[in-house]
């Protein structure tokens, strides 16, 4: 066989995983945090599956896995898994469309910090346009200053981007819940009415 440097890497890891009657998708493990409840410092995965990934999927790989399941079986599709997703917003948004045109609800975990990683962008109209259906924010603090020592953001800035993110999710009427990681030391009443103070729901992980 002739070498193929340009060849991509044979891939290994999750793409995706079912729990809850939902099907989750692990499409990076990059992130714009470092937060110090991160579950990544602590294991390999959840629920029994792998999360690492040996190298990020291709958008047909995705599709493909995708294509594997029968999605009409799961209340939703969301972006989650061992990773920020909006690091790949390019992806998140291509794999939304391809979902909703199958009349699939999607819902997508974020950390909010996606406008910084793609300045110029109105990110949450463009998701809302690829047919995003809901959105599950960390808000996890009730101050920048205690948010900053939690999550250690690349991004100065990251907190406001995050409530920017909530509140522009709201208005274009994308079911938005903001959440808090319990066992903190956090003003949990605090967050919650940060939350609701947007229009968001509210949910202790
Ligand atoms: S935002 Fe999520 S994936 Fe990123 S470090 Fe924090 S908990 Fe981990």
């Amino acid at each position: 066989m002739p070498d193929n440097d340009n060849s991509i890497p044979m891939f290994k890891g999750t793409i995706s995983y079912e729990a809850f009657g939902n099907l989750y998708l692990n499409i990076t493990n990059q992130c714009s945090a470092n937060c110090v409840f991160c579950i990544r410092d602590l294991c390999d995965g959840v629920y029994g599956y792998d999360l690492r990934l040996s190298r990020e999927p291709t958008e047909e790989e995705i599709i493909g896995d995708l294509e594997s399941h029968d999605l009409k079986r799961y209340n939703e599709v969301v972006f989650t898994g061992f990773g920020e997703p909006t690091c790949r917003f390019d992806t998140v948004l291509h794999i939304t469309k391809w979902l909703h045109d199958k009349g699939i609800i999607v819902r997508l975990d974020t950390n909010g910090h996606a406008a910084l990683m793609n300045p110029g962008r109105d990110v949450v109209a463009e998701l809302k346009a690829a047919g995003l259906d809901d959105v599950s924010i960390s808000l996890n603090a009730e101050s920048e200053e205690r948010y900053n020592e939690l999550c250690k953001p690349a991004f100065i800035g990251s907190y406001a981007a995050m409530l920017d993110f909530a509140k522009s999710s709201v208005r274009l009427g994308i079911k938005t819940r903001m959440t808090v990681v319990g066992d903190n030391d956090i003003d949990i009443e605090k967050c919650e009415s940060i939350a609701t103070g947007i229009g968001a729901s509210f949910r202790v992980r």
